[in-house]
This record gives structure tokens, sequence and C-alpha cells, in this order.
């Protein structure tokens, strides 16, 4: 057989793009070996339009390389992800998160903080005792922390999958559907896993302000209805006009995040403002 595709030719772009990733992925295990060099969170609130303030907040991991400068979570996130180095990451920003968030008394005037969490933590099965032994150690009640996981990736093993978001959600902790209307979820999955909450991804927003928007405005009514229904709770993400707020207030929803209300602030910087900003 003649067998053509086997000589897998390697164009220039195709090399860098190897080298990148590669190099990407060094730089992010030397940084983790350093104790976590160059790595930071940023924090973006959660507003409640009920309550007219900050209700939660959602932990983003920053990069920042001593000489490359700033790499965004959209580029070192999936390179992490193709290997186990996401497991790495994974445990440094738990562990770092909930120690620091030990010597900050303002969360309690959040509902919680959430952090994203890739399948590839939950299928090692040691994820869920770790996050319950540390929010032990560090004083943290697991009812103020939400674990979201992202839809946009396949989740392959959707069984253990189940077992240890069960597991996650009768330790106290809160888990959230991420990136909901973007990838793999089907409806049967949403039943039968215990999210405490769904996120429902930005690219469902983009229509509603058209001038023909009556689609979009019927998948976002027709979406937030279901996820009522299911009792769950819901978080509508990348709010970026006012006249996107009118258009889901309307519809009933309550917990809005996007540049519309805030952009994702420094940890510190977060902190500072909660005070004046939080609802409760
Ligand atoms: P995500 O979980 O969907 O996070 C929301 C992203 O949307 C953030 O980008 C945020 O800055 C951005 N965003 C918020 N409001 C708006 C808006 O109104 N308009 C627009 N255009 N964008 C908005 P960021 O911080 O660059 O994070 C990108 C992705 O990286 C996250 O998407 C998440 O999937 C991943 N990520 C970030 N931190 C972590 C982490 O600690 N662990 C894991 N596994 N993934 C992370
Ligand atoms: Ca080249
Ligand atoms: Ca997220
Ligand atoms: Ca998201």
């Amino acid at each position: 057989e003649d067998r053509e595709d086997s000589l897998v030719e390697f164009t220039d772009a195709m090399l860098d793009a190897q080298t990148y990733h590669a190099e990407l992925s060094n730089l992010l295990e030397q940084a983790l070996a350093a104790g976590g060099e160059g790595l930071s969170f940023a924090i973006q609130p959660i507003h409640s339009l009920k309550r007219r303030g900050w209700c939660a907040g959602e932990v983003l991991l920053r990069w920042e390389h001593a000489e490359r400068g700033p790499i965004s979570p959209g580029v070192f996130i999936p390179i992490a992800e193709a290997s186990d180095l996401i497991i790495k990451l994974g445990d440094w920003t738990l562990e770092t998160m909930l120690s620091r968030l030990a010597d900050e008394p303002a969360l309690a005037q959040l509902d919680y903080l959430s952090l994203n969490i890739s399948p590839k933590q939950l299928y090692t099965r040691r994820f869920v005792d770790t996050a319950l032994a540390l929010a032990a150690r560090h004083g943290i009640d697991p009812g103020r922390i939400s674990f979201e996981l992202t839809e946009h990736v396949k989740l392959l093993d959707r069984s253990t999958l189940t077992a240890e978001i069960t597991r996650l959600r009768q330790a106290g902790f809160r888990v959230a559907l991420d990136d909901f209307g973007t990838g793999y979820t089907s409806i049967s999955f949403l039943k039968e896993i215990p999210f405490s909450s769904i996120k429902i991804d930005r690219s469902l927003i983009a229509g509603l302000t058209d001038r023909d928007a009556r689609e979009a405005r019927g998948i976002m009514d027709g979406l937030l209805y279901l996820v009522k229904r299911l009792q769950r709770g819901v978080v509508i993400e990348g709010v970026e006009t006012e006249e996107e707020v009118e258009i889901l207030h309307a519809m009933g929803a309550d917990f809005l995040q996007g540049y519309y209300f805030q952009r994702p602030l420094a940890w510190a910087a977060f902190f500072a403002e909660l005070p004046a900003q939080a609802s409760r």
C-alpha cells in the first residue's frame, strides 16, 4: 500500500508552533519548580443585579515571565492541558489560593470564590481529598469555594467525573459547569451530574443586541428556563454593555460577570475594593 500520509511534512509554521509549545511547557515547568515564580492571581467579580453588588468572584491565573513578559492563560492553559503539567499547575494553584485565602477574612463578604479546574485533575481521584485537607488546614468553609469545570474539552471518562463531582458536592464544595453552550454537554449530563450552577458562555450573549435578535433571545430565555427547572444556579459571562444587562435583567437573570461590571483585578486590588462593592 502506498502510504503517502506517513511522510508527514512539517511546514515552517508547524515547526514554530511545536517549538513554541515545547518551550512554554518547559518554562512553565521551571516556574513551578521555582515555587510559582511569575505566577499570580487575578479575580473578576460576579455581580448580583438583585443585591446590587459583588456576590462572588472568579480566580484567574496570570503568568508573567521575567524575559517573555505576560503570557495569556488562553495560551498556556491549553499547553499545560496537553500533558500532565496541568495536574502540577492545578495542585500549585489550589494550594496557593487556599493558603492565601486563610489571610483574607473579607472572604466572608462573598457567597463564594471560584477556581477553574481541568477534568484531568479530577481523573487523578485524589483531588477531592487534597481540596478537603487544604480547606481544613486553612480554616476555609468548603461552601465558599466553587470549582469551575469547562465543557469545551471533551469529557472522556464520565463515570469517574460523575463520581468525583458527587464527592466534591458531598464534601460541601460548589461545582459549576463552565462555558456552557460551547461544547459537548448534553442535557442528560446536566441532569446526571450534581452541578451547583451553570455558567453560560459569552458567545451566547453575542447576538442578544443584534437587530434581528429573536433567535439569540429565544435560546437564552430557554436556557435560563431549563437551568431554573433543574434547580441550578446560573451565571452569565462576558456581559459588556448596558443594553445586554437590560435584556438579561428582563429575562430574570441575576448573576452576571463581564467587563461591563469589572475587568479582572489583581488579587490585592480585588480584596481592597471588596468592602465597598460587596452585596452583603
Ligand atoms: P474562563 O474560565 O471562561 O474565564 C473567563 C475569561 O473571560 C477570562 O479570560 C476573563 O478575563 C474573560 N472575560 C471576562 N469578562 C469578559 C468580557 O466581558 N468580555 C470578554 N471578551 N472577555 C471577558 P482569561 O483570564 O484570559 O482566562 C482565559 C481562560 O483560561 C479561562 O476562561 C479559563 O478557561 C482558563 N484559566 C484561567 N485561569 C485558570 C486556572 O487557574 N486553571 C485552569 N484550569 N484554567 C484557567
Ligand atoms: Ca521558522
Ligand atoms: Ca471559568
Ligand atoms: Ca467561562
